[in-house]
């Protein structure tokens, strides 16, 4: 007897079969004849494992507006805003916010966010807040805490000591914002400091890094190095690295294979990235995402992120991160068959695996949350950005949406339109 059977779906892989749930835990992935207290048919949808977003905000989304918009769209106008928003927030209304995001999360099947939080505020509000709100939603998300020094670990004056007081308190990895130092000299010092913070506390690594246009921005380079050095191999990742974008090929060449023997992983967050990134260039205008192919055929791992919804940054979002890989497909220019499912691997698997999730994925054993789409495979998921009709986490329903078929009125064509298209497309 299985608590719930999700019948005939299609996995990622392509394979038609059932899925069998007992308790929190897959225990049968085959063909299934017994009973169940819930029977949920999937037939020619799509079940994949939850949606994963391996860098967020959660402390600052949902505050767009407060206290106003920002006029200019960068970068630095945001840090400006955000320290305006941080004087006067308090500690329930960034909890309520970050909970009323977990919703949206929720209903997306997004089931896993690294976030960052901003521990240069002497209140660690935004620390004592998420902390709170990672105990609420532990059923339905894993919920893992940068502590991230946003006004730079040097450049204020207590982001070091607010770093280590976030870090006691349980927040789980350890973040960085070196291109925000006032020296480059400052900045590869904060990461040495930071790494070795990780090292000592046996800790994951995780920096926003080089997000600049600038060419000779090299902290991924102190990055990757600094992870060797300290035998982090595996547990380091930098965010962003858009200043890749913009660096001279050679000096890329001989980049890669040192992030790749670091096995430094790499999140870009595409949406941000586009909007935020060439926004002092006159034309052409640099896309500012970094260089996501080059680093798949070097066996870097890459996972996209969201980085911000309705925040003092990005003035638009809705916790899908098929929105975060379509626009990834597109300005990484990764349209063939192989690097489409690439893509959805990028915001499942890939972000799994930086984050460390061991029990993720959709095998026997592995927990039991999955998210079904309107959607025939990965392709069509990253097309169509469908509708979430179930929502299984730790082998609980938390989510149901009802197929919403456009109802047609036109002479001798159907009745209805879902817009699904069964493509032949290779099998890898
Ligand atoms: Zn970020």
């Amino acid at each position: 007897m299985f608590d719930i059977i999700v019948k005939g779906g299609t996995l990622p892989d392509g394979r038609i079969t059932d899925i069998g749930i007992k308790g929190n835990r897959i225990t049968a992935i085959e063909s299934i004849e017994a009973e169940a207290r819930q029977v949920i048919d999937a037939s020619g949808d799509l079940v994949s494992p939850p949606l994963v977003d391996p860098h967020f905000h959660l402390d600052a989304t949902q505050s767009y507006g407060i206290p106003r918009i920002n006029a200019s769209g960068t970068l630095l106008e945001g840090i400006g805003l955000w320290g305006e928003l941080k004087e006067i927030m308090t500690l329930e209304q960034v909890r309520d916010r970050a909970l009323a995001y977990c919703d949206w999360a929720a209903s997306m099947g997004l089931l896993a966010i690294r976030s960052h939080v901003d521990v240069c505020d002497d209140r660690l509000i935004g620390v004592q807040a998420l902390l709170e709100v990672k105990k609420l939603v532990a059923d339905y998300i894993d919920l893992q805490l940068v502590a991230f020094p946003q006004d730079g670990l040097y450049r204020s004056p207590t982001a070091l000591e607010n770093t280590i007081r976030a870090l006691d308190m349980g927040v789980d990895v350890v973040g960085g914002i070196p291109h925000f130092e006032r020296t480059m000299a400052d900045g590869a010092a904060s990461v040495r400091a930071l790494c070795e913070i990780a090292a000592e506390r046996g800790l994951m690594v995780d920096m926003h890094c080089d997000e600049t246009d600038d060419p000779m921005s090299r902290h991924i380079e102190t990055l990757a190095y600094e992870t060797r050095r300290l035998g982090l191999q595996g547990r380091v990742a930098g965010s962003h690295l858009t200043s890749m974008h913009s660096m001279d090929n050679y000096y890329v060449s001989k980049l890669l294979p040192l992030i790749q023997e670091a096995e430094v992983a790499a999140i870009p967050n595409p949406l941000i990235n586009i909007v935020l990134q060439g926004r002092h260039d006159t034309f052409p205008k640099r896309r500012g995402m970094t260089r996501v192919k080059e680093m798949l055929a070097m066996g870097i791992t890459v996972g996209f992120g969201q980085d911000c919804v309705l925040d003092p940054w990005y003035s638009l979002g809705t916790a899908d991160m098929l929105d975060v890989a379509f626009m990834g497909l597109h300005v990484g220019q990764m349209t063939n068959p192989d690097e489409m499912r690439k893509c959805f691997d990028m915001v499942t698997f890939e972000s799994a695996k930086i984050m460390g999730l061991e029990d993720f994925g959709l095998r026997v054993g592995a927990k039991a949350s999955l998210v079904v789409l309107d959607a025939g495979n990965t392709i069509e998921a990253l097309r169509l950005r469908p509708d979430r009709l179930w929502v299984i986490a730790n082998g609980k329903v938390i989510s149901r949406q009802a197929r919403n078929d456009a109802q047609l009125s036109l002479t001798n064509r159907p009745d209805s339109v879902r817009r699904r298209h069964s493509a032949h497309l290779p099998q890898t």
